[in-house]
């Protein structure tokens, strides 16, 4: 049998990215905290009808993308392809609005699609979301797009600008939707054939194709913000004046729909500016699903959110700053000190210090040289001579002294050596 390997578009982390990473997500975190937002985690596997009826039965997602199964207790179930479905199944199962009025909460972790693996695309793929339920207004809105921004921001990503959108309430999209085909239809054969298809279940999707034959007929399309009611246009104009007061980059774009069928009113997105994620790929998407809630069995509840993939973030931000990485590196002189070199070495890191040891032996020139590779600025050389008398040799790998300093004073003197760099 050949090597098994990684499912398609699914990829290890190796310790360089996955530190990139987690490096990301605490810094989520951080941001999150001063935001008032708590983490929650819900699992991996959601019931297949939990993400048929909220990211919509004619969508991309549910149509091709999902893996879905059915378990040995023929339950049907699916791995989720995104986050907000089971948080909001989490916020309606533990009823959480008896407890507060306005709920925020943070999520992060793999997502499931059985999308083409490109840049940039795999079939697992991590997010970082934020959800702040309860709170109708605009600046609601405001709040977590300046959250989006100052986390992408802090993870480095220098230009960030949100494209924003409002897809009305229902009243709007109907109206919207009814104009949008009479358009379309004329120039059904013009538009690629996912669009012809979408045009009767789904029409608003053909604005989302990045088809080129699309974009053209879409260019000239009637535009979502010329049918938004009193409130809607309200509502637009607050969120803009909010972003425009706390100095977030932003700007109108009319042909913004996004492949989930759940969002009503504000619909944001950042995108990639050049670079290695290209222009026309998200980082991160959002928008407000004030029906969602109470699709789920809960009260009607407002709620807008957002995801950042992971992933293209990190094609987009640069690596975070080197680690501290190992403290000491503790070398055996002779096969008889080994196990007190790893004597010796669990004492440092009861101490709180990164010790690496070579306890496969070998040679003082090599060991000296694998501490030089994982970067350690100390060695400490465990002789037995040294041993016998209660000491050992501490040697600063860069400046090449060493001096004897005795077993109990050990943890001073490596202080010392560290903190006079
Ligand atoms: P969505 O849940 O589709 O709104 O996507 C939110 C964000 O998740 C996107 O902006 C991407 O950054 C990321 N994302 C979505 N699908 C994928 C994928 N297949 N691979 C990598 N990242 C993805």
């Amino acid at each position: 049998m050949s090597a098994p390997r990684a499912v398609k578009g699914m990829h290890d982390l190796l310790p360089d990215r996955t530190a990139h990473a987690a490096w990301l997500e605490a810094r989520f975190r951080e941001v999150a905290r001063r935001w008032s937002f708590d983490e929650i985690r819900t699992p991996v596997v959601e019931p297949t009808e939990l993400f048929v009826r909220s990211i919509g039965e004619s969508t991309d997602i549910v149509e091709k993308e999902m893996y879905s199964f059915v378990d040995k207790g023929q339950d049907a179930l699916t791995l989720r392809p995104e986050g907000t479905a089971g948080v909001v199944r989490a916020y309606v199962e533990h009823a959480v609005w008896t407890q507060e009025p306005v709920t925020r909460w943070i999520y992060m972790g793999p997502m499931f699609r059985r999308e083409r693996p490109a840049r940039g695309r795999y079939r697992q793929f991590h997010q970082l979301g934020a959800e702040l339920f309860g709170d109708p207004g605009p600046y609601a809105d405001a709040e977590l797009i300046d959250m989006l921004v100052t986390f992408l921001r802090e993870a480095g990503v220098a230009d960030v600008e949100v494209l924003l959108n409002s897809l009305g309430g229902p009243e709007a999209r109907r109206a919207y939707r009814h104009a949008l085909v009479e358009y379309l239809e004329p120039r059904r054969p013009a538009l690629s054939a996912d669009s012809q298809r979408r045009l009767a279940s789904n029409p608003l999707r053909v604005l989302d194709s990045k088809a080129p034959e699309d974009r053209e007929v879409v260019a000239h399309a009637p535009r979502i913000t010329d049918f938004l009611n009193a409130e809607d246009r309200a509502h637009l104009d607050g969120l803009r004046a909010a972003l425009d007061r706390l100095q977030v980059p932003h700007r109108l774009e009319p042909t913004l729909v996004r492949g989930l069928d759940y969002y009503d009113r504000t619909l944001f997105e950042v995108r990639g500016r050049g670079g290695e994620l290209g222009a026309q790929d998200a980082v991160c998407g959002g928008g407000r699903y004030d029906g969602l809630v109470e699709t789920m069995g809960g009260p009607p509840t407002p709620a807008v959110g957002f995801a950042i993939g992971l992933e293209r973030l990190m094609l987009l931000a640069p690596p975070p700053p080197p680690p501290p990485g190992t403290d000491v590196f503790v070398v055996a002189v002779g096969a008889a000190e080994r196990l007190e070199a790893a004597v010796i070495a669990r004492e440092l890191r009861a101490e709180g210090l990164s010790v690496e040891t070579d306890l496969r032996g070998g040679s003082l020139r090599s060991q000296l040289r694998r501490a030089d590779r994982v970067g350690a600025r100390l060695a400490l050389l465990v002789g037995s001579d040294e041993l016998a008398r209660g000491v050992v040799q501490l040697r600063d790998l860069r400046a090449g002294r060493q001096r004897e300093v005795g077993r109990d004073a050990l943890r001073a003197a490596i202080r010392a050596e560290r903190s006079a760099t």
